[in-house]
């Protein structure tokens, strides 16, 4: 059989019994292993995977199967997977292995789709490049001497090198729609509260929504339609009615507005990446959208009131890590305090605990006015100028990053350079919103992500626009040389 990568394309031939879940699963298995330069992976799942192919073709001699019976797939490594070894990338849970399942791999595992592994990233999901992993940075399949983005670029990397037709991911502050757009696939960041985060190890709990990395918006539509719900397992978790996602796309763009917001071209947006993008939302006119000049005045101020919340949030959710419950414990500790110490000295990275620095500073006594209350303040005008900008239009449109994948270590030396990688990103998590990044055009050779916003829960109306974009262009097509 031709290497076919899309879901709908693979849920076809399973259908058609051209091919079964076995032996799909059999060659992502062997395609991982002929990208181990890749790094793409902390944990590859062999048997597991084998034995949930074998399951999937049994429901698959069952009409109607699920959409997903039979694909493979890849877990990010923050999603805890029962029995499965699950690092987020730390030393500080390398030993790790969780009781129980996040809600998330419960839902993918009832609708049988097939777990190779588990999915290499930053460290706690802190990064833009995928090079604060404890297992050693992931390489860009378009080329491997640069970053995939991150931090979801194991994930990533896995869709763009062909291995899986999707993954999981989180997005905090950007980590599917940077990867995305780094390694010219689709990403899909859902509104906060809309997929459970139930079981996905806390980086940012009021910023972390789990989300996922395809090649296409249909197949975001098929996998968001298995991830998304409510969950009473998780506090934040929306008690409302999934829309139909896939019923949507067809819709016609007709009298779509789609505004441009002028901040999102600002200073420090690459020449070639902008070009690339505008010429996307010409494409846009062409199937009947109309693009509306918007202004989001508090954009400059989305990257200071991010890296004060979410070190803020990680400080305290990162506290748990102390040697004595789980995961990593300093050798011979001669007292309590030399067991906390040691343990997180050596537990985490550079950046985890730069982060924690920050974090419990902006909260200390004294401070807490100055930094937290203030970034709290700010956050609640970035989502007013959201608010405001969607009275008259049905979308938000600019890059999803100022550059194209940058060179490995080339930032990793600067973290504020770092930093700013994130500029078009956050501002969405601030605000709780959906986001897609979808591939755009090339600039230096390289994938360019064109980043489209919607109010809350307006999954479809994003899913739909970015389909009806990718049947009628084929930048989403595009392939790193090499891959099948
Ligand atoms: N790059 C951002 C950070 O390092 C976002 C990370 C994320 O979305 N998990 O915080």
């Amino acid at each position: 059989m031709a290497q076919i990568f899309g879901i709908m394309q693979l849920a076809q031939a399973l259908r058609e019994r051209k091919t079964s879940a076995t032996e799909l699963t059999r060659q992502a298995l062997a395609a991982a292993k002929n990208r181990v330069d890749l790094n793409a992976l902390i944990t590859l799942d062999e048997t597991g995977a084998l034995a949930a192919a074998e399951r999937a073709d049994t429901a698959l001699t069952k009409n109607p199967a699920s959409a997903l019976a039979g694909i493979p797939f890849a877990h990010k490594d923050i999603f805890c997977t029962n029995g499965l070894r699950t690092t987020c990338a730390s030393r500080m849970l390398d030993n790790f292995v969780p009781p129980y399942n996040a809600t998330v791999v419960d839902k993918l595992a009832a609708a049988q789709a097939v777990a190779i592994g588990k999915a290499n990233m930053d460290e706690f999901a802190m990064g833009s490049s995928n090079e604060n992993s404890f297992y050693g940075p992931v390489k860009n399949p378009w080329d491997t001497a640069r970053v995939p983005g991150g931090s979801s670029g194991g994930s990533a990397a896995l869709v763009a090198a062909g291995i899986v037709p999707f993954a999981t991911g989180t997005d905090t502050g950007g980590s599917i729609r940077q990867p995305a757009a780094f390694c010219g696939i689709t990403g899909l960041k859902p509104t906060y509260g809309r997929v459970s985060r139930f079981g996905m190890i806390a980086f940012a709990s009021s910023l972390d929504t789990a989300s996922v990395l395809a090649r296409s918006a249909e197949d975001c539509a098929q996998v968001l339609a298995a991830m998304a719900g409510h969950d009473g397992r998780d506090a934040t978790s929306a008690d409302r009615a999934v829309d139909d996602y896939l019923a949507a796309l067809a819709k016609p763009l007709q009298g779509l507005r789609i505004g441009v917001a002028r901040e999102y071209f600002g200073a420090g947006i690459d020449a070639g990446v902008a070009a690339a993008v505008q010429a996307a939302l010409k494409q846009y006119e062409k199937l009947g959208a109309t693009l509306v000049d918007v202004s989001l005045p508090n954009a400059a101020l989305a990257i200071p009131a991010y890296y004060v919340i979410a070190p803020a949030e990680a400080s305290s959710n990162l506290a748990r890590y102390d040697g004595v419950r789980y995961g990593y414990a300093a050798k011979e500790p001669k007292s309590l305090e030399d067991l906390y110490t040691r343990t997180r000295a050596e537990g985490f990275g550079a950046e985890v605990k730069r982060r924690i620095l920050v974090g419990t500073y902006a909260l200390s006594a004294g401070y807490y006015d100055a930094y937290y209350l203030r970034a709290q303040r700010v956050r609640r005008l970035i989502a007013n100028d959201f608010a405001e900008a969607f009275k008259t239009v049905d979308l938000i449109a600019g890059p999803t990053t100022p550059t194209v994948a940058f060179k490995l270590g080339e930032k990793n030396s600067d973290p504020l350079a770092m930093y700013a990688e994130d500029v078009n990103t956050v501002a969405v998590n601030l605000a709780g919103l959906p986001a897609i990044s979808l591939p755009a055009g090339f600039s230096e050779k390289l994938p360019v992500g064109l980043q489209l916003i919607a109010p809350a829960f307006e999954e479809a109306r994003l899913l739909n626009a970015a389909h009806q974009f990718q049947l009628a262009s084929d930048w989403h097509a595009h392939k790193p040389e090499g891959v099948a």
